[in-house]
Order: structure tokens, then sequence, then C-alpha cells
């Protein structure tokens, strides 16, 4: 399906730039699923499939979900800011303790509804998510849930009591059909959408599967519960908000091992391990595929700068060249500082005729800084900055990612000698 053809279409979305970036067949999955999911949820609604609904329960469980969902706002909204992809949604909860109480049709209007809150209240605010994934988010939850209900609908298992044997394995196959479903369709919407292939990007981590379990056996307990006394199900909301601070404990630790502290930039690890991780996929590309490249920056004379103003003005400086070195590289380029001030691009897909332009578009943004930083004293206005930048590219430079930056590092030490604020090759 070409873009261009959809967006010619008159019905098509007027917002188009909300899908900017966005793959064809990204969106063509996106739309089918959403597709499938409306037209399942609405047959089953008008033909009655899986029984009458008992709307007590319907109401009982949008009433948890929203709470739960409210008392746990600000972790989620942080969590949603740390990271584009999470593959725990601490709501299965709910939709768990749905499929084993309402009708297909209704578990997936439950997730409709506790979407469409967490939407409104939460990912409304994170300009990082676009809208569609949103969407497309929902529609997962949607067939998920669906699916799950529908095996015990099928195999008349849907509404077994659950304290009796038939029950808990009532139970346990609807979770397991929830999981199963929920994490192929998100697999494949994450393949489609970045292309990552490592089992880790597609399914999550072990431990993000194992915090998965966690929540839908507390899902098992609301379920146990809600059918048997009400309100215990308290007992579960407290274990539930503790995981998802947890949750969020274990995300901004990951940041802080990868995140340098004075620019925000990636440190030398978070860097590496990007730079491990295109390395290998270049290596899968083959040479046809486009190589990428590094650029080693150290700014010139910094220690005139440190010796001039003092050590905190000059972190200040090396924080305003970190915002022109990000600003002046694409979206998509890794960005890291290696301690001192010395900085690291890597340029994923580049060809060797646009490195050095960049390379130039770096240092001339350093040249152009006018940092003003407020001491103590009064203003200090900082300028006349200059960088000299080193450039290798994979695979001119070597086959290893070592002989990249081996062979960027001989050229910044060349940049240097041949008189400094250049690049060199
Ligand atoms: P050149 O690179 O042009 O040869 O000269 P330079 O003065 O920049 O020399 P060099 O790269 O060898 O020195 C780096 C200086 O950067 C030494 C130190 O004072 C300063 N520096 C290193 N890390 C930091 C930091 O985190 N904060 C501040 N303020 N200064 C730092
Ligand atoms: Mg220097
Ligand atoms: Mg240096």
């Amino acid at each position: 399906m070409r873009r261009e053809a959809l967006s010619a279409w008159p019905g098509w979305p007027a917002r188009w730039d909300m899908w900017a970036g966005a793959k064809p067949r990204w969106i063509a999955y996106a739309l089918g699923c959403e597709l499938v999911a409306v037209a399942a949820t609405v047959t089953a609604l008008v033909s009655g499939f899986g029984g009458p609904v008992r709307p007590v329960w319907f109401a009982v469980l949008v009433a948890l979900g929203v709470a739960q969902a409210e008392m746990s706002r600000r972790i989620e909204r942080l969590r949603r800011w740390m990271s584009g992809q999470t593959h725990i949604n601490v709501t299965s909860v709910w939709y768990l303790a749905g499929v084993v109480l309402l009708p297909p049709a209704w578990v997936a209007l439950l997730a409709v509804v506790l979407y469409t809150h967490l939407w409104v209240r939460v990912w409304r605010q994170v300009r990082t998510r676009p809208a569609h994934r949103f969407v497309a988010s929902t529609a997962w939850a949607m067939l998920s849930c669906f699916a799950a209900s529908s095996v015990l609908a099928v195999s008349g298992l849907h509404g077994t009591p659950l304290q009796s044997a038939r029950g808990l394995f009532a139970l346990c196959l609807a979770a397991a059909v929830f999981e199963l479903v929920n994490m192929g369709l998100v697999a494949a919407g994450i393949y489609l959408y970045t292309s990552q292939r490592s089992a880790a990007d597609l399914i999550g981590t072990w431990e993000d599967n194992a915090f998965e379990l966690a929540t839908l056996c507390l899902g098992g307990l609301a379920a146990l519960a809600l059918a048997e006394q009400p309100v215990l199900v308290v007992f579960v909301v407290a274990p539930l908000l503790l995981l998802h601070r947890y949750l969020l404990l274990k995300q901004q630790l990951q940041v802080a091992a990868v995140t340098d502290e004075k620019t925000g930039l990636l440190n030398t690890a978070g860097w590496h391990e990007s730079a491990v991780r295109e390395h290998t996929r270049a290596q899968r590309r083959g040479p046809a595929g486009g190589g990428f490249a590094v650029l080693m920056i150290d700014l010139d004379h910094f220690k005139r700068i440190n010796d001039t103003y003092g050590h905190l003005t000059g972190d200040d400086v090396l924080a305003a060249v970190a915002v022109a070195i990000s600003g002046s590289v694409r979206q998509g380029d890794t960005v890291g500082r290696f301690g001192g001030e010395e900085f690291v691009v890597l340029l994923p897909g580049i060809g060797r005729a646009d490195v050095l332009g960049i390379a130039e578009r770096v240092r001339a943004a350093v040249g152009e800084l006018n940092v003003v930083i407020s001491t103590g004293g009064g203003t200090v206005r900082v300028s006349g900055l200059s960088v000299s930048i080193g450039v290798a590219r994979h695979p001119d430079a070597g086959p290893t990612l070592d002989d990249v930056l081996r062979s960027a590092d001989a050229a910044l030490y060349r940049a240097k000698d041949a008189g400094r604020n250049r690049v060199a090759v």
C-alpha cells in the first residue's frame, strides 16, 4: 500500500503529519488490526456472543481500572516519557478479570474505556508517542481480550465457578491465550514499525515477561475476589501499585546507567551499547546497506575556558555544546559524551559523500554558539568555541567497531595537529 495513494484518498485523516515517519506496512497493519477489533466487537455485541453481560461487573471493572490508573498516573507518565516502547501494561490485571467475568465484546469495550482514560490522563501529554501507535495498542488489547474470552466461550468454560479445578483451568487458559495473542500482535507491530529483530526488542526481556506474569497472577486473584467476595479486590490494588512503582524504578536505573549526568547524552557505556547494535545491523545489511560513520569530537583549548571562568561554567559550556551537537544531527543518530570534553556521534545508514557535510555542520554549530551563563557574580558570555572532528566510516575504516573508533581517533589527532577547528578523515 503506497502512502501517497492513501493520502490522496479524501477520507484519509486530515492530520497526516501524525503518521509522519511511519512505514506504509506499519500503517496497513495498524489499520487492519483496528478494523478487525472493531468488526469483531460490533458483531459479537449485536449477536450476543458469549451470553448476556452482567452490567455490574463491567461497571466495577471500569471503576477499578480508572481508580488504579488515577492512583498511578504520575508513575505511568514518567514511564511513558522514559521509553518509547513498553511491553508491560499494568492494566492487564483488569482485562484478565474481565475475560473471566464478561462476554468477549464487553471485555473489548473494557479495553477501549481504560485505554481512552489512559490516553486522556497520561499519553496525550507524552509527545514522543504518536496517536496512531496508541490507537493500535488499544486494538491489540481489544483483540487479546476478545480472543481469550472467545476461547472460554467456545469451549464452554465461560462462567465456570473459579474455585473448581475446571475454573482454575479456564483461568490459566484465558491468561495464556491473552498473553500469547498480545505478545504476537505487539511483536509484529514493533517489527513492522522499527524493523528490530532481536527477541528482547520484539517480545521483551525475561524480566519484562516475569513482570507480565505477576500482573496476570494479580488479574486471576482479582477475578476470583470479584466472583467470590468483591471487597477482597482491594488486596490486589496495593501490590499492583507497588509493582508499577518498581517498574518505574527499574526503568530509571536502566536510564541512569547509560546517561551522562552533565549533558543528558549517552555515557560511554550507553553509546558503546548502541554502537555495537548498529555495527551488528550494518554487518547484516552487508556493504550495499549504506554503512555507518563515527564522528569523534574534541573541544579545542577547553582547558582555557576552565582556567578563565572556572569548572562550573565549563560544565555549562559542555552542556550547551551537547545541545548544539545533538541539534545538528538527525534524530536517529546516537550522540554520546566520552568523558571530559570529548563527544562522539554515530551516524547510521550514511554514505561516504554525506559524512563530511554533517561533520562540518557540527563544527559550524559549535562555532556559532554564544553561551550565556548566569553565575553568582553576574552573567558570563562564552563564544568563539571550536571543535576538532575525526571522522571514520564502516566498512571503509575496517570491519570491526574498534577499527572504526581507532580510525576516528587517529583522524581527530590529525585534525588537532593540523591546527584545530577542522574536520579530518
Ligand atoms: P585541545 O583538545 O585543543 O588539545 O586542548 P584542551 O585544552 O581541550 O586539552 P585536553 O583535551 O587535553 O584537555 C581537556 C580539558 O577539559 C581538561 C579539563 O580541564 C577539561 N575537562 C575535562 N572534563 C571536564 C568536565 O567534566 N568539566 C569541565 N568543566 N572541564 C572538563
Ligand atoms: Mg580538548
Ligand atoms: Mg580531550
